[in-house]
């Protein structure tokens, strides 16, 4: 059995303690349990715990996941949790997409982002743009490591603020698999002073959120100034 009591205080003692470190405010830090390969029983068991925002990969497991917890909890009367989609997303999946998650955290081209827009109708959806800051070819998200690169990552903003369905949040990232932790916060570094280079380039946009950090480098990432962070294996396995 998985004590995901447990595994949950931990995961929320190391957050409250890296932002101790970096002098920040714990609370400006939201907890995102991916639930990828979980089923409702799972997920629910975290709910009961306290956590509010979920994250999923694929959106056919989300399709089958998704409504089925939002009922449960409809008919017990507790509020539906935040769904963050996280994983790669496929133009032709973007409409179901729009009607399952509250937030679309992978958004690593204008063309997706012009499909979401489109599959929206009245709604507004939330997005992050997803950046390959260490430029891995086996990575989605924009690339940003050479000159022309950031020009035409540059380019694809301006495109994608000027969509009147969409909220740009923030930026996301993975960071490379590392055996030490502490290799990954030049990543992160980086994303937070792109993000500050937006607030620059398109204070339009006031940029609240840098999505980084998972089971195995979120201390780092909250170090770093992560407001959102993906944690799965920490809390759903027995590590
Ligand atoms: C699986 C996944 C996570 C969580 O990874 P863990 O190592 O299990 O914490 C975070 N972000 C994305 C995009 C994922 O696919």
């Amino acid at each position: 059995m998985v004590d995901i009591a447990a595994n949950l205080k931990r995961v929320q003692r190391r957050i409250w303690e890296a932002a101790e470190r970096a002098g920040r405010d714990p609370s400006e830090i939201a907890l995102v349990a991916v639930s990828k390969l979980q089923d409702a029983e799972a997920i629910l068991a975290a709910y009961d715990l306290g956590v509010r925002h979920f994250g999923e990969n694929r959106v056919e497991e989300a399709s089958d996941k998704i409504p089925g917890v939002n009922s449960k909890l409809a008919q017990r009367g507790g509020i539906p949790p935040t769904w963050h989609m996280v994983g790669h997303l496929q133009s032709r999946k973007a409409k179901r997409a729009v009607e399952l998650f509250d937030i679309i955290e992978s958004v690593d081209s204008l063309r997706l982002a012009q499909e979401i827009n489109k599959r929206c109708e009245r709604k507004v959806m939330h997005v992050m743009l997803e950046v390959n800051v260490s430029g891995e070819a086996s990575k989605y998200g924009f690339h940003i490591g050479k000159e022309g690169e950031r020009e035409e990552f540059f380019e694809a903003v301006e495109g994608i603020l000027a969509l009147p369905h969409l909220k740009v949040q923030g930026l996301m990232t993975m960071a490379p698999i590392v055996s030490d932790p502490e290799e990954t916060r030049p990543i992160f570094r980086r994303l937070r002073e792109l993000r500050d280079e937006l607030r620059g380039r398109f204070p339009e946009s006031d940029w609240p959120h840098l999505s980084m950090g998972m089971t195995d480098d979120y201390e780092v990432a909250v170090e770093e100034g992560a407001t959102m962070v993906r944690i799965g294996r920490a809390i759903f396995e027995s590590l």
